[in-house]
């Protein structure tokens, strides 16, 4: 049983952009279950209801380089909210439309220093897990500013990198703008290439680390997956772990599913069909072609740029395509373009929307992840639940989760091995019987947080 300061920059319900969100939403309640006691620290985004909150802590001032933010903290349930208008009650979590932030740096710098007080002042955690390079801080300020600072003698931390592609990357002075000496810019600390680089501090700080599937926590110690940083993940390999997230089943069951026209089971997969039926209606598809579904970011990591390359290729077979996701402009007009064109096999959406990512998983026959890099990936493990087959890259989070038993794997980053995967998948689906034994075998695979509660929890004890 151990006592766990989670500092993470979005959880849903409260602030959500990605799957750090789902992580910070759902684990803190499975460790409770197992007896941990887990609170997490947020910023009080635009977005955090804070009228329905409780003010438990007023005017916690935090400096900053000779700077004063007025800081409270609120309180639902084991979420602590950091308030700080001036910081956090903006458009969007990161930036909006014109781009990230310029003031990144300090909006999580306070926000790690006011973890600390936190830690101080309100709960003393015996760890303190961070997510991600905008808690990276934490680590560092530990063993600089307060390395001698006995209210935190022992206390411990853990570093969860939930995608090695964010860095939080800021020229020199942001170094001396977040309050730490300039001495820490070069190679053996913050320096990266001439920037100063958050997470870097975070690999380097922390008591142990891991990161979201065991085949990605070894592919980021490769220089193709190492963004830079694989030297220093080789060095401290043996204090690096790889622990799978889990799926939240309370929200991702097709028997329950609020959202979805008609719940179904492994009993009885009859609901299915109507699922698919309605949202083929909705978007002008065919009832009985086999139905491809995507629910993604429209960026690089996910394999966008290989679906916009076999696209035509793709609206020539014999299926229907349907596509959620949000993203780079080019990308986002490269599937609309498609959806032009071919009306009756594409439909997609632009945006953000739960509801329809739901509707989708619950209809298309399968699911389609090519990523370029995964570090875990849910919207395969929700896929298995709802028996539409995944057709993934054999990476990261994808490679642990999928097996030959229940989707469709590839290994080269190329649109031709894409289209081999998604010609295998539509063969065996013309074989009915066989398509619904891989069903059946999908919607029992079960990646519940439970499992990967168990394994924080030994971390946990471990790094004590
Ligand atoms: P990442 O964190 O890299 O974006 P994950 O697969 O780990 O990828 O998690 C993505 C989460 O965000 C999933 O829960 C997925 O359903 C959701 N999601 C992504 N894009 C959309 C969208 N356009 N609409 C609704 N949900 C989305």
């Amino acid at each position: 049983m151990t006592k766990v300061l989670m500092v993470a920059p979005e959880a849903r319900p409260f602030a959500m952009t990605g799957g750090l969100a789902d992580v910070a939403g759902s684990l803190p309640a499975a460790l409770q279950a197992l007896g941990n006691e887990v609170n997490v620290l947020l910023p009080a985004y635009r977005s955090v209801p804070l009228a329905q909150a409780r003010r438990i802590y007023d005017d916690l001032p935090i400096w900053l380089a000779g700077t004063l933010y007025e800081t409270s903290i609120y309180q639902i349930g084991a979420y602590y909210f950091l308030d700080c208008p001036e910081l956090y009650d903006r458009e969007g979590l990161y930036g909006n439309a014109r781009g990230d932030y310029p003031d990144n740096h300090i909006r999580f710098a306070v926000f790690c220093r006011a973890a600390l007080e936190v830690a101080r002042r309100i709960f003393r955690p015996q760890v303190i897990h961070c997510h991600d390079w905008h808690g990276a801080l934490v680590p560092t300020f530990l063993r600089t500013i307060f390395a001698g600072d006995p209210t935190f003698a022992g206390i411990k931390t853990l570093l969860t990198i939930h995608n090695l592609g964010y860095q939080g990357l800021f020229p020199r002075e942001a170094l001396t703008e977040i309050g730490l000496d300039d001495s820490l810019f070069h190679p053996g600390a913050l320096e990266f290439f001439g920037h100063v680089n958050l997470l870097k501090g975070g690999l380097l700080y922390s008591d142990a680390l891991n990161t979201v599937s065991k085949r990605y926590a070894q592919e980021i110690q490769t220089p193709e997956y190492g963004f830079g940083l694989d030297g220093i993940l080789r060095e401290r390999s043996s204090v690096l772990a790889g622990i799978l997230n889990g799926a939240d089943y309370t929200t991702w069951n097709p028997e329950t599913d609020p959202y979805i026209p008609a719940h179904f089971s492994r009993e009885d997969l009859s609901g299915k069909r109507i699922c698919k039926e309605t949202l083929a209606d909705e978007f002008g598809l065919s009832r009985i072609r086999p139905l491809i579904g995507v629910i993604s970011r429209l960026v690089d990591q996910k394999g966008t740029d290989l679906i916009t390359k076999i696209g035509e290729s793709l609206a020539k077979k014999d299926l229907s395509f349907v596509l959620l996701g949000s993203g780079e402009r080019k990308y986002e007009q490269a599937f609309l373009n498609l959806a032009v064109a071919h009306p009756t096999k594409v439909a997609v959406r632009i945006g953000y929307d739960d509801r329809l990512s739901h509707q989708i998983e619950a209809a298309a026959d399968m699911f389609l992840m090519p990523s370029r890099y995964e570090p875990c990936g849910l919207n395969q493990i929700y896929s298995l639940r709802y028996g539409t087959i995944p057709i993934v890259r054999a990476t990261g989070g994808l490679d642990d989760t999928i097996d030959e038993d229940t989707g469709f794997k590839f290994e080269d980053y190329g649109g031709e091995a894409l289209l081999s995967a998604i010609q295998a998948a539509l063969a065996e689906y013309r074989k009915p019987e066989q398509w619904t034994v891989r069903m059946l075998r999908a919607m029992s695979r079960d990646f519940s947080w439970n499992a990967s509660a168990q394994e924080y929890s030994k971390l946990y004890c471990g790094i004590l």
